[in-house]
């Protein structure tokens, strides 16, 4: 009895921790409380449901507007970290990792969480998953930098976190240190949109960067991660005639000499070879 109670109070506790400052009502990602359905769950989560400009979205690259973006100047550096096992995903939050600057203005990474697939697609192909990297600016200005993820060679970087992840819901882990620059791809090519957060309440405004080229990690890697999260990815939202921009190094656009990216994508897009 005073073990049920125990844990019962422990439950109730980290219940609190995750979801302090107001109600939280509970969803999932399938399911009746699934993603089509988050909008009806509550009144605070109505944007889900009739927002206008949510995320996540299909990039078409093809329509994307070209001209008019820098690559984006990141000033991550490494610092110490926390690994949050958060009930919808792993989450690393982050105390002094640094910044990076969308539209002029500098925006503080906060922390980094996962998603299996990769909720954004590019071309209507997903990938094995994505990296979300989450910024402030102030208490109400987000931004989001996404990193793909695909199958391929163990990621170093990552290799401290996925051997650390926390299996119980609430619990964390302590990361000694982390430099959040290496999950950023060589390729600064970006797709940058106005979007929301994808998990209720689904605020929007949230400044979306779409980093185009995929990081790797391991089939090992994926399946520990699946192992607490088969599958916590939102459907692609309607873009409802959003601008999408696209940033394109000058060199891969003009030069002559660039890789296979610079050749006519394939005419129906079936395979993604980068
Ligand atoms: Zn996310």
């Amino acid at each position: 009895m005073k073990v049920k109670l125990l844990s019962a109070w422990v439950a109730m506790m980290l219940a609190a921790c995750a979801h302090a400052g107001g109600p939280d009502p509970e969803w999932e990602y399938e399911g009746e409380k699934g993603s089509r359905s988050w909008g009806k769950l509550d009144p605070l989560f109505k944007t889900c449901g009739i927002g206008k400009r949510q995320s996540p979205i299909n990039i078409e690259e093809r329509e994307a507007e070209r001209g008019g973006l820098k690559p984006i100047p990141f000033s991550y550096k490494a610092g110490p970290g926390e690994i949050l096992n958060n009930g919808h995903t792993i989450q690393v939050n982050l105390t002094n990792s640094g910044s990076a600057r969308f539209d002029g203005l500098e925006y503080r990474l906060v922390q980094f969480h996962f998603h299996t697939p990769s909720e954004e697609k590019i071309n209507g192909m997903a990938s094995h998953m994505v990296v979300h990297l989450v910024h402030r600016a102030g208490d109400t200005k987000l931004g989001v930098v996404a990193v793909l993820i695909k199958l391929g060679k163990e990621n170093a970087a990552l290799k401290p976190v996925f051997d650390n992840l926390p299996s119980i819901e609430g619990k964390t882990v302590a990361l000694a240190s982390f430099n959040p620059g290496d999950l950023l791809p060589s390729d600064p090519t970006y797709f940058a949109y106005i979007g929301s957060l994808t998990t209720p309440p689904c605020t929007e405004d949230v400044k979306w960067q779409v980093m185009k080229t995929p990081i790797e990690i391991s089939y090992a890697q994926l399946a520990t991660f699946k192992k607490l999260y088969k599958m916590n990815a939102r459907h692609t939202q309607a873009t409802n005639g959003r601008r999408v921009q696209m940033m394109m190094p000058d060199a891969v656009g003009a030069g002559s000499s660039a890789p296979a990216s610079a050749a006519p994508a394939a005419p129906t897009g079936k395979h993604s070879n980068h």
